[in-house]
Order: C-alpha cells, then sequence, then structure tokens
C-alpha cells in the first residue's frame, strides 16, 4: 500500500440501482440510441430472465447507453472501475455499481456478484476491462470460467458493432456514425455453465467474443466522412512498416505518416489505409497492430525486451481524486514492471511480475491534458503512471505486458510437463 490514505471500500455490498435513477439512465441512454439509429437484434433470449450475467465488449462510453437500451426495462449490477467515478461514489455505489481496480484478482467482486446474483439482478460485465485500442476484441482474462461456474445463472453476450468506429479509443473527435448495430444472444444456459470445465467455458466465451469494427465498417459500406478521420491514429499504429522505426509515426486530418522515412497513407472514408506512393505493407488496422504485436513478441522471445522512464505518478486510493505521487522510475523488462519512488521521504517499490498481469489498461491524452499512461493497480491502489522523454510508446508497454504473460505461461508449463 503506498501512503496512508482512505481505501475505497470493496467488500461494501452493492445496491440495486435507485429506482428513481432508472429513468435517467433511460433518458441518457435513449436519445444516443436514437441519434445512432441503434439497433439491437436478440436471438434466443425467450425465458431468459434475470438473474443473468451479460458480457459486453468494449469500445467508448457509448456501450454503456446501447447496454441500458438492451436490457430495458431492466436494471442492473455494474462492474466498473472506480477510475470512471471520481468525486462520484454516491453515483457508482447507487446507480448499482461493483467497484473494481482493473486487472486485479479481488475474490471481493466475486462475492459482490454473487451476492448481486442473490438479489435476482442482472450482472453486467465489461470482461476486456479497457477499450479496445483498435476496434477489435482484447484479452479475456481466465478467471471467467471460474466465475461463470460459481455464479450458476445463464450468460448472455451483448456484441456492439461500429462503436469504436464512431468513437476510436485513440481519435481526438466523436464521428456520430449512424446505423450502428448490437446483438444480444444467449451463449451459455444456467445448465450448461455447470455441464461444462472452466476451461470449456472460457473457450466459448472467446470463441464468440470476436469482432472487427473496421471489417464490419467495410462490410457495411459506412463511410465517415470527417476531415480529421486519422488524426491520434499514430498512438496505435506506433512503428513504421517500411523503415521499421518506432515512435516516429504521426498524423494529421486523414493522413497517417512517418517522420524518419516520409512516407504517408491516406486513411479512405471506409477505414482503410492506402499508402500514398508505393506498396501499402496493411490496408487494414488491426493487421498492422498485430504485426506490431509480433515485433515485440519477438523481442520478449529473445529476451531483449527493456524499457526504463522516468514518470510522474497519480495515484487513486478512493474514488474522492486523484493524488500527487510525485516524480519516480519506471522500469518494463522481463521481469515485469518495476515502480521506485518516493512519499514523504520514504521510498517505496512496486512490483508487478509478468505472471501477474495479463495485460493493462493504458490511456492516451488521459482527461485530455496529461499525456499518455499506464494504469497499473493492486488491491488497494490504483496508480497512473506517465512515463516521461521522448521514444515512448505506451501501446508497446501495453503490447508487451500482453506478450510478457504469455511467454512467462508457456515457460511455466514447459517447465511442468518436464
Ligand atoms: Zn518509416
Amino acid at each position: 500500500m503506498i501512503g496512508n490514505f482512505k481505501r475505497f471500500d470493496m467488500s461494501k455490498k452493492p445496491t440495486s440501482q435507485r429506482r428513481f435513477l432508472t429513468p435517467i439512465t433511460w433518458a441518457i441512454s435513449f436519445p444516443s440510441k436514437w441519434r445512432h439509429r441503434s439497433k439491437i437484434e436478440k436471438h434466443g433470449l425467450e425465458g431468459i430472465k434475470p438473474p443473468y450475467l451479460l458480457l459486453c465488449n468494449h469500445n467508448c462510453f457509448l456501450d454503456f447507453k446501447i447496454m441500458t437500451a438492451a436490457i430495458f426495462p431492466r436494471r442492473a449490477n455494474y462492474v466498473v472501475a472506480i477510475d470512471g467515478f471520481i468525486k462520484r461514489e454516491w453515483l457508482l455505489r447507487n446507480a448499482g455499481g461493483i467497484g473494481v481496480r482493473k486487472f486485479t484478482n479481488a475474490a471481493q467482486l466475486v462475492r459482490n456478484m454473487v451476492y448481486a446474483k442473490n438479489k435476482g439482478n442482472i450482472i453486467v460485465l465489461y470482461p476486456e476491462a479497457r477499450y479496445s485500442l483498435c476496434g477489435a476484441q482484447a484479452v479475456l482474462p481466465d478467471s471467467i470460467g471460474k466465475f461463470v461456474r460459481l455464479l450458476d445463472i445463464p450468460v448472455v453476450m451483448l456484441l456492439m458493432h461500429g462503436h469504436h468506429i464512431t468513437a476510436p479509443f485513440w481519435g481526438t473527435k466523436a464521428r456520430k456514425l449512424q446505423s450502428l448495430r448490437a446483438e444480444m444472444k444467449l451463449l451459455l444456459t444456467q445448465e450448461q455453465t455447470q455441464q461444462l470445465t472452466p476451461a470449456e467455458i472460457n473457450e466459448k466465451v472467446r470463441a464468440s467474443f470476436v469482432y472487427d469494427d473496421f471489417a464490419w465498417q467495410k462490410a457495411n459500406n459506412l463511410h465517415v466522412n470527417s476531415r480529421d478521420r486519422a488524426e491520434g491514429l499514430h498512438k496505435v499504429l506506433y512503428q513504421c512498416p517500411h523503415c521499421r522505426t518506432e515512435y516516429k509515426m504521426e498524423s494529421a486530418k486523414h493522413e497517417l505518416f512517418c517522420t524518419s522515412c516520409g512516407k504517408r497513407w491516406e486513411m479512405t472514408t471506409l477505414g482503410e489505409l492506402r499508402a500514398e506512393g508505393g506498396e501499402t505493407e496493411f490496408s487494414h488496422i488491426p493487421d498492422w497492430y498485430e504485426w506490431e504485436r509480433e515485433n515485440v513478441r519477438a523481442e520478449v522471445e529473445r529476451g531483449e525486451y527493456s524499457f526504463f522512464a522516468k514518470a510522474h505518478v497519480d495515484s487513486l486510493p478512493n474514488a474522492r481524486g486523484f493524488i500527487d505521487l510525485g516524480e519516480a522510475e519506471l522500469t518494463h523488462n522481463m521481469e515485469g514492471f518495476t515502480l521506485r519512488g518516493k512519499l514523504g521521504g520514504e521510498a517505496y517499490e512496486k512490483r508487478w511480475k509478468p505472471r501477474e498481469l495479463y495485460s493493462c489498461h493504458i490511456e492516451y491524452n488521459y482527461l485530455k491534458k496529461h499525456g499518455d499512461c499506464i494504469d497499473l493497480n493492486t488491491i488497494t491502489d490504483t496508480l497512473y503512471i506517465y512515463p516521461e522523454g521522448e521514444g515512448i510508446s505506451v501501446t508497446k508497454i501495453a503490447l508487451a505486458t500482453e506478450e510478457l504473460y504469455k511467454n512467462a505461461t508457456a515457460e511455466r508449463e514447459a517447465a511442468k510437463s518436464n
């Protein structure tokens, strides 16, 4: 625990959403649904009544509104990160929120979900635990299978399409895209949650949790005519596929370019990339991102991945607001993350080993004023770490976190079978 601050009380039981707040959530949600001419298609949900677990994909704030419309006129308990409710703990609690810290394995969360189930409520979970970086599914935790079995209620899935296109995580402006779609379907009956093993449940969830918003946009011929449609894309596509230089990508208006070799790509209104001269290495944005991942994976496999920077740290011990922890040093290498700093004259050190984090949450230009950051959590601390200096990509750090986890897991499996 860093510092002697009051902590968010994770053990407090979730409340059912207060009745007077429910119409307010509708008043916030439905106008957005109409504006985006969003349609929700439901399959196989006849006879499915709460309590059930609703798994949703996660791209932007609109997800909450479409989810609210999808379960109308019911209300739910929502698993939410306390970061989303700074200075609004009252709202988090009374709107039916179950507060968590991202990517921590809190036993308390499971207890609170069981409590919500016993109240007969829908439990809403965004298992990706962060917004998708480029409109395709993010890694899902292995813990899903276990708590699905434990909850012993049907599992329903809400897969929303086009939300990344209308408000990309890396983008600087929303696009007001219309004709959005969502599919809501039964994934597992209550009986199936008991017949299948946790590993089989994970398989099933992963197999259905597949989406690709850029492919969907193209298939549906939905044009984004915004003149600034590529602005911010270099945050995700930080490595040039032409000269392979990292951290020298930039974007402006409808273009992406490398300031090292000068190559430029146009982003079409259908979300594809086209080189403005020479070969188009990747026309599909998620392919470029996966190519970056392969390069990071190769560094990890060679045992050479390493990152170090001075960083500014803010902490969120409770939902009341960030506390400035000052300067620190962040190392990320084959041993995982190490954060070393000083608070009130006393040195602290926090470590996250590769096996402790299967992924991590990052932000681009957080709250539009603080710059890019990595969010690392313990059960008691939510730390927003802002690395300082040139040649840094929080996207690469997030990819490395995932590849280090896979690598450490494979090594552990290999050691077991020997
Ligand atoms: Zn280049």
